[in-house]
């Protein structure tokens, strides 16, 4: 093997370990730019027809212990206050916040 080709594997392993080292600053980056999507407008129409409102306790059709945060279609990490909801591409909701197409989390 000649010095060349070892300098080339070299830099190659190189560019895997820091393609690695930088993954999870990648992710932290997807996070960050979920959390500055736009809250949800309860006056949307889409939020209407689905009768979202922000304090699932202000909700007659809520069971208890039923919000946004305990729903299968929320995205936001544990203990977040806001997050994605796969019902609403591009907006968040509120964590504590409830609509009637709530599911639990299986
Ligand atoms: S589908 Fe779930 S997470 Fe989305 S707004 Fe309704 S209750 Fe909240």
């Amino acid at each position: 093997m000649s010095a060349a080709t070892t300098l080339a594997a070299r830099r190659r392993l190189l560019q895997r370990l820091l393609a690695v080292a930088l993954l999870p600053f990648a992710a932290g980056q997807r996070r960050v730019r979920a959390a500055t999507a736009p809250l949800l407008s309860v006056d949307a129409p889409a939020a209407k027809a689905v009768k979202y409102v922000e304090d699932a306790r202000r909700a007659p059709g809520a069971a208890p212990g039923s919000s946004c945060a305990t729903c299968a279609l929320y995205q936001g990490p544990n203990g977040s206050t806001q997050g994605p909801c796969q019902l609403f591409p591009g907006s968040e909701v509120k964590a504590a916040g409830w609509c009637s197409s709530w599911a639990p989390q299986m």
